[in-house]
């Protein structure tokens, strides 16, 4: 039997690869726009630092890590996030000490072992973006924008932002209370998961997808209204902020983040488009994890998004690259002369394409239209011993005469006045 990949591991074929690295690109142009740095880090982390830093009582380390013991006898986990790695590298390698202020950007696949399905696989991408070192919500504002910006850049006007504050350790325990007093009593209705979540994370239960939870939760006391003094001012300044940038939002009182480590501010991307895979992007503040893994008192703020369903946004659109030129020959000993224009044509960096196997003209043209080349030429004996060939523009079949140099035909299929370059 032939093998096959993994279930819930994906290739990216090389008809979607243009998409991604369209997506990549404009990612890291925005990015670095920003002032953000990549930061290159291992895919497999201890399995201690997830379960200190993402929380022993969420869905990811309970149930979706990849976690195996090596054969050093070290227990090791394939990276279901980015944010823990990431902190990790910036306690080790003390990034803060040259600058208090950290923005750092990354990419690359995740592992979670989740149920497959659309817009949700066991490797997964993200790029993600953290700033370390500032309280004040100016840096969540700018966060946002440059979110929105990026999917703005990569030409999708979804998905839209939705914001909540988690408040802190001041106002959290407070308002824990007061939402258990008020799950108390709704306990039956809630399902298994959410049973459990009311002793170990009963937050959660405002997030659950089960109708019944939805409809049993219905009017519970939102974060929103009980936070404290400094954490209202703070989700005050960041809407602010948003505001003075033109930034559309709206206030999603039930979200929140599957990770322990979230307080204030948190933000997800949402679009409809997905089914119930409907967060493209999301983050938050986190401005008790650095020590809490072991570094100093630094605030931080990143969100991640997933490359997938970026992808899956932009499915519509094609992006391939398709040859500037297509050469093709009759056949003699013109394959020699179009070989050396070719070679001569690429590198002066026009896109070229011709027969590798001496198929016959009519074949050759079939695979100039089939790869979209923009024009073609055919080179015969007229042509060698004239020096000079008609370029066909394939698109409208307008024809230009040009010499067979590689200066003429760069200057002919790059520089002619093309509506289509
Ligand atoms: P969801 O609610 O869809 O499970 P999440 O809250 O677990 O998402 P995060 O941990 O915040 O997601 O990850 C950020 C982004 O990464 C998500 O918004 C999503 O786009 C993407 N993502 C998360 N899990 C997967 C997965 N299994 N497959 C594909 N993309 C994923
Ligand atoms: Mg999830």
């Amino acid at each position: 039997m032939a093998l096959t990949a993994i279930k819930g591991f994906n290739d990216i074929l090389p008809d979607e690869s243009g998409r991604w690295q369209h997506i990549e690109k404009s990612a890291r142009r925005v990015f670095e726009l920003n002032g953000f740095s990549e930061i290159r880090v291992p895919i497999m982390e201890k399995t201690e630092l997830f379960r200190r830093s993402i929380g022993d009582a969420t869905d990811i380390v309970e149930k979706e890590m990849y976690t195996f013991t090596d054969k050093g006898e070290n227990c090791v986990t394939l990276r279901p996030e980015g944010t823990a790695g990431v902190m990790r590298a910036l306690i080790e390698h003390k990034l803060y000490v040259q600058d208090p202020v950290a923005k750092l950007y990354y990419l690359g696949p995740m592992f979670r072992y989740e149920r497959p399905q659309k817009g949700r696989y066991r490797q997964f991408h993200q790029i993600g973006a953290e700033i370390t070192g500032v309280h004040d919500p100016l840096a969540d504002a700018q966060l946002l924008n440059m979110l929105s910006t990026f999917f703005r850049e990569i030409g999708l006007d979804e998905p839209a932002l939705q914001i909540n504050s988690l408040g802190c350790p001041e106002c959290r325990p407070a308002y824990r209370n007061t939402l258990l007093s008020f799950l108390d009593g709704r306990l039956d209705s809630l399902c298994e998961d959410c049973k459990r979540r009311f002793t170990t994370n009963p937050l959660r239960t405002l997030d659950c997808k089960v109708a019944g939870c939805i409809e049993a939760t219905a009017g519970a006391p939102a974060m929103l209204d009980h936070l404290c003094r400094a954490c209202g001012e703070h989700f005050d300044g960041v809407r602010r902020y948003l505001d003075l940038s033109g930034t559309r939002y709206s206030l999603n009182t039930r979200m929140v983040r599957g990770l322990d480590y979230y307080t204030r501010t948190t933000f997800e991307m949402v679009t409809c488009q997905l089914g119930s895979q409907s967060a493209v992007a999301a983050g938050g503040r986190y401005d008790g994890l650095i020590s809490q893994l072991g570094g100093p008192e630094i605030p931080g703020i990143g969100f991640a998004m997933g490359l997938e369903r970026v992808a899956l946004l932009l499915s519509q659109r094609e992006f391939v690259t398709t040859p500037d030129l297509f050469i093709a020959t009759m056949g003699g000993g013109e394959r020699d002369l179009a070989f050396r224009l070719m070679d001569g044509l690429l590198k002066s960096g026009v896109r070229v394409e011709m027969d590798y196997e001496g198929k016959s003209l009519k074949s050759q043209m079939r695979r100039a239209d089939k790869l979209k080349a923009v024009y073609s030429v055919v080179i015969g004996q007229n042509e060698v011993s004239s020096g000079r060939a008609a370029f066909k523009r394939m698109a409208d079949g307008v024809v230009t005469d040009a010499a067979l140099s590689v200066d003429e035909i760069a200057k002919v299929v790059k520089c002619f006045d093309s509506p289509l370059k």
